[in-house]
């Protein structure tokens, strides 16, 4: 490499590592390894956690199981090999209150490093106890020979994400250089003003101090700042995105004018009286179909919440304009559910319902496609076989998406694109999402909530039964189904695999219906089973020709029997959180009391968390709430391939405040300055690395 080149060349972000200090071809190659190819890679390669070495205690001050920095001289070195053919160098340091073993394995040029030095060391590392003695396991050391030595080593220091032959003293060494050398070259993307307003700290003192604090605070001061960018940018595009949606051209329904009658038709659909939360809903939903903006909203509603009763108001206000709706649903069953409630409400409303699925005979599909085509249906419910290319629409006006979490960005723009010119959406979700995951994947909808329950619904009660306590569920059980009512069981989520999941729900049925509960009638469902075979088990089921059915987890979403009012789950500990939430859902949708059983040994911490949490609350927004905090995000929605739960240093979980703080300041900034005429560099960065299908947006 040319050293004079390398004076000489304009210091850019996108020099390639190679040419920092003390990286070099070679170790530059390693680098690429976790992702490192340039300049800029490597300062915002941060780190995911610290050592704090700062603290130097006595040694009589130490204990084990504790993370120490120590500072001492040397007073006993002893290399030994064992007859396992392990060379043992143990270092015993002391200082005027104790000593403290340092020990290594087969590392023999740490033996040549210390043998003949006599001189303090400074180690940092976890302390065991071992009889009578202390001892650390392969510390990170230095030995003090400069003057500086101890405060360079005893710092709050860094600790890098590593991969395979990547090291913490690789990256930190050229962190260091690219800090030394390139800061300068960084421009920050947030102008004074608006710094100082928002109390942020510039972003070259924040790389430099993420990197190498110099307290915790101004640690803490520089991952506010980075975090308050990843929130911001990301809701500066959101906020970009939704104002351009809405001056787009849509739809405008004449819903004022029709007010009145499509109140009546309600009232006449449905036999109970709208909750509150539901009235509310209808409207906003309402008045945002009268706009001549496409409508893009989002409502969320706890299972059981009546959010069918919602989709039904805004298909309703969208036929009797003229239009036709479609609605999607994830699975086979649900969108046949859909389809009977639907069709029996509409049908004497004169309204056409359409079922499409993928099960159904080439000739039946080729016959719903046609009157999709043709208009001579209003109402088109199905799974992901209406956003199939050859599915045409004569005059596609709204587009329901239910239980969104299940679909994928793409299938949502597909069915949008099925309209006509920017047809109007509604996307519904069952799973409450806590605010923060709301405002990230959803950020560029507007929100409705289902905050109300229909009435005289009792909440269910959730208990938790340990293993040998399964004889007296049984018998609970026995008694309700004596009552009158019917029971769910659900299988024990023994893999991934359908087949084991099969195996067990078949080994359960078998059980149930052979001794405990062989003079009852027990049906089983799994995925596996023909749709025809599943159909007609539910059927069975719904028409309360089966007492018990034994289920996989195929029965979490959407079925509704309200007959059906106790749920035993088996192995419980063994299911999500939000999972435990969704099956319970299956019960208490009738006015009966209703209980889930959850049969489980919890084997872990988190087991009994999920557990107690099932047990304590019913509320969707608070299980979601806990369930974040137990698995993070990514985790519980599988959107990790999306990209917007994709943070580098934020966390949804910790970070909520700050993300509220970035949404408003995103949001204001938009609405007084559209086109962001005053800062065309947070215009720039928000728009940079942002494809299209990593947004979750409809348009
Ligand atoms: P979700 O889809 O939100 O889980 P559903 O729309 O399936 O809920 O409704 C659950 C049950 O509650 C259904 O049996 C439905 O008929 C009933 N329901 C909905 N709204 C009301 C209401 N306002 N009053 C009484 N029952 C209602
Ligand atoms: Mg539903």
């Amino acid at each position: 490499m040319d050293r004079e080149k390398k004076t000489f060349a304009p210091r850019s972000l996108d020099t390639e590592v190679q040419y920092l200090k003390g990286v070099g071809p070679r170790l530059a190659e390693v680098l690429g390894k976790v992702g490192i190819k340039t300049v800029r890679d490597v300062l915002f390669y941060l780190p995911r956690r610290y050592e704090d070495r700062s603290h130097l205690p006595a040694i009589s001050d130490i204990r084990p199981g504790q993370w120490v920095t120590v500072k001492a001289r040397i007073i006993d070195l002893e290399n030994k090999a064992t007859r396992g053919g392990m060379v043992v160098l143990k270092a015993t340091i002391s200082d005027r209150t104790g000593s403290l073993n340092l020990v290594w394995f087969n590392q023999p040029w740490v033996h040549r490093r210390l043998k003949n030095y006599d001189g303090e060391i400074i180690a940092y590392g976890y302390v065991k106890d071992v009889q009578f003695e202390i001892e650390m396991n392969s510390p990170e050391y230095e030995l003090l020979e400069e003057e500086d030595d101890a405060e360079a080593f005893a710092r709050i220091t860094p600790v890098y994400p590593l991969a395979e032959g990547v090291s913490q003293a690789l990256i930190r060494r050229a962190v260091c250089s690219a800090l030394d050398r390139y800061l300068d070259a960084l421009e920050d993307p947030l102008p004074d003003d608006f710094l100082r307003r928002h109390g942020l700290k510039p972003i070259q003192w924040s790389l430099n101090q993420i990197h190498r604090p110099d307290s915790d605070e101004n640690k803490n001061d520089a991952r506010k700042r980075l975090v308050f960018d990843e929130f911001f940018f990301f809701q500066v595009f959101l906020a970009l995105k939704r104002l351009e949606t809405s001056v787009e051209t849509g739809i405008s329904f004449p819903v004022q004018s029709m007010g009145k009658e499509l109140t009546e038709q309600l009232r006449r659909m449905f036999p109970f009286e709208l909750t509150g939360a539901q009235k509310r809903v209808i409207k906003e939903i309402w008045n945002d179909m009268e706009r001549p903006h496409p409508m893009n909203r989002l409502v969320q509603g706890d299972v059981g919440s009546g959010k069918t009763a919602v989709a039904a108001a805004a298909m309703l206000a969208a036929v009797r304009s003229g239009y036709q709706a479609a609605m999607m649903a994830p699975t086979e069953i649900l969108a046949e559910q859909h389809y009977n409630n639907l069709h029996r409400l509409f049908e004497p409303e004169g309204i056409r319902v359409a079922l499409l699925v993928g099960k159904q005979t080439a000739k039946q599909k080729a016959t719903q496609r046609q009157r999709a085509a043709e208009g001579s249906v209003d109402i088109a419910i199905g799974t992901h076989a209406l956003v199939q290319e050859n599915v045409e629409f004569k005059k596609l006006g709204l587009a329901i998406i239910d239980e969104q979490h299940r679909f994928g960005v793409m299938q949502r723009a597909a069915l949008k694109d099925k309209g006509l010119g920017n047809p109007d959406v509604l996307v519904m979700t069952a799973t409450p999402i806590p605010r923060t995951l709301t405002l990230t994947l959803y950020g560029d909808l507007d929100l409705s909530v289902i905050d109300e329950m229909p009435p005289g619904r009792k909440p269910i009660k959730t208990h938790w039964k340990q293993l040998h306590e399964r004889a007296q569920v049984y018998k609970g059980v026995r008694k309700l189904i004596e009552e009158g009512r019917q029971a769910y069981f659900v299988c024990p989520l023994v893999s991934e695999s359908e087949k084991m999941l099969t195996q067990a729900a078949e080994e359960l049925y078998l059980r149930l219906s052979r001794t405990v509960f062989n003079d009852l009638r027990v049906g089983l469902l799994h995925g596996q089973m023909k749709t025809k075979e599943k159909e007609e088990v539910m059927e069975r089921f719904r028409k309360h020709e089966l007492d018990i059915l034994v289920s996989t987890t195929i029965i979490e979403v959407g079925v509704d029997v309200p007959n059906a009012s106790v749920m035993v789950i088996e192995d419980a500990n063994r299911f999500g959180l939000s999972q435990l939430h969704q099956l319970r859902g299956r019960v208490g949708r009738g006015n009966y009391q209703s209980y889930c059983l959850l049969i489980a040994d919890a084997k872990s911490d988190d087991a009994r968390e999920r557990l107690e949490a099932m047990v304590s609350t019913t509320d969707g927004f608070r299980i979601a709430e806990i369930d974040l905090k137990l698995r993070g995000p990514g985790e519980m929605y599988g959107t990790k391939q999306s990209g917007n739960l994709d943070f580098k240093i934020a966390d949804l979980v910790q970070d909520g405040a700050m993300l509220e703080v970035a949404r408003q300041a995103a949001f204001d900034l938009v609405r007084e300055d559209p086109n962001l005429k005053r800062y065309p560099s947070i215009r720039a960065k928000a728009l940079e690395d942002r494809p299209n299908s990593q947004i979750v947006t409809v348009s």
